[in-house]
């Protein structure tokens, strides 16, 4: 439950909110989670007049505000459309209006296929007040703060993302779901989610021989209420197949 609410005006007045200590002090982004939070006693400082609502590129690389909303992102000319895709499959208009990045990833699960997306593009967080820098990988197999709050998200704009999902309607979160994403260097990095806690890092190599082993090795455990193992091992041959058709068509067409 949200005891109390601040809202500084500058980011001096949010660090001496930090710096007291004597509170549980934590980041407020569009609280449609923290709103609903059984947390006892949680204060909160809203981020939103800080400036970090701004979507840059530098060179090839994407600088994304914490406070950016995911349909800010969608409405963005800056964005990959395969990326918008994936943002549009993560939530409900409503949601992706209030929802931020900095509180997405914050509270992605292994459901979350922006989280998934993100990861496969190899995405790092940017912390405040040190500008310290953290994987997105390291973030979600610690969930550790390296700051105050995340500042910025950044990632590489020159790779392609694929990304296909299994769910029970278009709109259901993920029951699996594979992202691939390919530098021009040869690059490949592949992430899969639709269980657990957070999204799995199956390989990132300088190539993809072995990627069908590489997935359904990752999802020999994947067995909970909503599938078993040997489905989504089944399903994930499928849909890597396809994917790496379709990646091969791309460069025939
Ligand atoms: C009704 C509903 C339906 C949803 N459906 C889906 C769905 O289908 N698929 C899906 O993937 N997700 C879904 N979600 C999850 C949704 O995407 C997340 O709730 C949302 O992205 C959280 O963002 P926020 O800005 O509102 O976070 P907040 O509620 O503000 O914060 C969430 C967490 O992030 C922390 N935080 C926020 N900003 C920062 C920052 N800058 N630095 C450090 N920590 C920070 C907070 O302290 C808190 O711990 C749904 C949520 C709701 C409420």
């Amino acid at each position: 439950m949200i005891k109390e609410y601040y809202r500084p005006k500058t980011v001096s007045e949010a660090e001496q909110l930090f710096k007291r200590g004597d509170n549980k002090f934590v980041p407020l982004g569009g609280g449609s989670v923290l709103s609903r939070s059984k947390e006892e006693d949680l204060c909160v400082v809203d981020l939103q007049e800080l400036g970090l609502n701004q979507v840059e590129v530098v060179g090839h690389k994407a600088i994304l505000g914490a406070t950016v909303t995911l349909q800010q992102l969608i409405e963005s000319d800056s964005i990959p459309i395969h990326l918008k895709e994936v943002i549009r499959r993560s939530a409900t208009i409503n949601i992706r209006n209030q929802a931020t990045l900095g509180g997405y990833v914050v509270s992605t699960d292994g459901r979350s296929p922006l989280g998934i997306a993100l990861m496969a593009m190899d995405a790092v967080l940017i912390w405040h007040p040190n500008q310290e820098t953290q994987s997105l990988g390291d973030w979600f197999s610690i969930r550790q703060p390296r700051g105050y709050w995340i500042k910025g998200i950044q990632f590489n704009l020159n790779v392609e993302l694929a990304y296909e999902q299994v769910s029970r309607t278009p709109m259901d979160q993920p029951i699996l779901a594979v992202a691939i994403a390919r530098w021009a260097s040869g690059r490949v990095r592949i992430a899969i989610g639709g269980f657990g806690k957070s999204p799995i890092l199956v390989l990132d190599g300088p190539e993809d021989s072995g990627l069908i082993e590489a997935v359904k090795n990752a999802l020999s455990d994947s067995g909970d209420e909503w599938a078993s193992a040997e489905y989504r091992q089944a399903v994930g041959e499928v849909l890597v197949r396809r994917m790496m058709n379709k990646n091969a068509s791309d460069y025939q067409g």
